[in-house]
């Protein structure tokens, strides 16, 4: 499969390429050329599977020449063999709707299911070809814990993860901060998300000093962590059994909700994707009205969606404006103006596989609370966005994606339900250990000073 970016369709690329940059030179995103779509005898094919087996199939046809097949198979094999449950994820139906829990592996978010992976295609890559790398990821608080946990320990790499100060819940700081391995590096940098996100696109943008620490990213871009959560769709929906599925997706990257809009260009027949947000709901007014417009980030009590510039949308974009780098690249530079409109006909198309809907904080409370009185049931605060979302657009059987473990809010949960949730007894450790971190302020020269001065 050949790769090219939203912002050169000309030049064409390898995975190992694309895995191992994650942003194009032209600072686009990379997306593959041409999808392959299955037919309806591959897809009853592909739905016998167990999710494995499924992964090896899907996974298979985005890499390329960067691994074997058999490579392939035990780096999947040994990627979820940590997690809780044996097919990775939890489906539950309650009403007319289902609960996909993605929430079984080490750090308890969906994050874990594609970073466990793409920290043994790293691991895999470099000692076959004896190179060393660094990491800089960005975190609003999972992305950091399931990187750290996927990266710790493994030779060849270093990790530095800037989370925002004092913006991220004390147990997602804790999972990323308890750990001791040598090649993990955490910085608190004093901002917001945006602007950990902003310092990692400087660094990577910065040739010279991208070059010179051989420095890779994991954020929601990398086109790795995309094919691995399309995934899941493709399971839940074979294991539904039904059609006209739609899925509802916590959304702050658009990273999770790209992944099934993938899943539906490859032959699944998804009904709708729900992008739901919270009061962050820049990706609600362009859906529902066009409005493109990014205002100051609020913190809520779904901090992992927080966010008001979502990378992944790019990759939509170039979908919508036909394929049409020059147009990607405008529209961009009028998104840093807040300029951006989508025009009435596009946003007929965007329509025709999305919708969305947002939540306040009081709103939040309210479903983590009615959904617990209904079905007894603990949804964390990102789930609950899902679950509202569905609930005020009165949609029937859609998929709501749970995209954390409840005990990771233990605030919102206590204030909606007035009852303690406790991690799962194999991560007690964290709440005892001594937390490594250094506050930074958000200045481009003192993080890469960091940065040389650590590695
Ligand atoms: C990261 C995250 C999200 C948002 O996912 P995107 O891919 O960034 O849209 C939602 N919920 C939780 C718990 C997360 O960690």
């Amino acid at each position: 499969m050949n790769y090219i970016s939203t912002r050169n369709s000309g030049k064409k690329t390898s995975f190992e390429h694309v895995f191992l940059k994650g942003l194009s030179e032209e600072g686009g995103l990379f997306i593959p050329e041409k999808l392959k779509k299955f037919d309806y005898k591959e897809l009853k094919e592909l739905s016998k599977l167990d999710y494995r087996n499924l992964a090896f199939h899907i996974i298979k046809l985005f890499t390329g020449n960067f691994l074997d097949e058999k490579n392939l198979k035990n780096l999947i094999d040994k990627s979820y063999s940590n997690f809780r449950e044996e097919n990775v994820v939890k489906i539950s139906k309650f009403n007319h709707n289902h609960i996909l829990e993605l929430y079984h592996g080490p750090t308890l978010a969906f994050k874990d299911i594609a970073m466990q992976l793409i920290g043994n295609f790293y691991e895999y890559y470099l000692q076959k070809n004896n190179k060393k790398i660094s990491i800089i990821v960005a975190t609003s608080g999972d992305t950091g814990a399931a990187a750290i946990d996927a990266i710790r320990g493994k030779k060849n790499i270093n990790i530095f993860v800037l989370h925002p100060h004092n913006k991220i819940s004390s147990v997602q700081r804790k999972l990323m901060t308890t750990t001791r391995d040598a090649n993990v590096y955490n910085l608190a940098i004093e901002g917001n998300f945006d602007d950990c996100q902003n310092l990692v696109k400087s660094m990577f943008s910065d040739i010279t000093f991208a070059n010179s620490i051989n420095m890779s990213g994991v954020n929601s871009i990398n086109w790795a962590r995309i094919v691995a959560q399309t995934v899941y769709y493709f399971y839940s929906y074979f294991q539904i059994g039904k059609q006209n599925i739609s899925f509802s997706v916590p959304t702050g990257n658009f990273g999770d909700v790209y992944a099934g809009y993938i899943a539906k260009k490859m032959g699944l027949p998804i009904s709708k994707l729900i992008v739901a947000t919270n009061q962050n709901d820049i990706l609600h007014r362009a859906i529902s009205k066009g409005d493109y417009k990014s205002s100051k980030v609020q913190e809520t009590i779904s901090p992992s969606m927080d966010i008001q510039v979502a990378s992944n949308f790019e990759r939509l974009l170039y979908d919508l404006y036909d394929k049409n780098c020059e147009k990607v690249k405008n529209i961009m530079n009028s998104i840093k103006d807040n300029s951006f409109k989508i025009d009435q006909d596009k946003l007929k198309d965007l329509q025709i596989d999305f919708v969305s809907e947002s939540l306040n904080e009081n709103e939040i409370i309210t479903t983590i609370k009615k959904f617990y009185e209904e079905n007894k049931i603990v949804i964390d605060p990102h789930t609950a966005i899902g679950v509202g979302a569905v609930e005020k657009l009165n949609l029937s059987d859609v998929v709501i994606l749970s995209t954390a473990h409840p005990c990771k809010f233990p605030v919102a949960i206590e204030k909606a339900i007035s009852k303690i949730e406790k991690l799962p007894e194999s991560l007690n450790y964290v709440n005892d250990k001594e937390e490594k971190f250094d506050v930074i302020s958000n200045d481009l020269e003192k993080v890469k000073d960091y940065v040389l001065r650590s590695i």
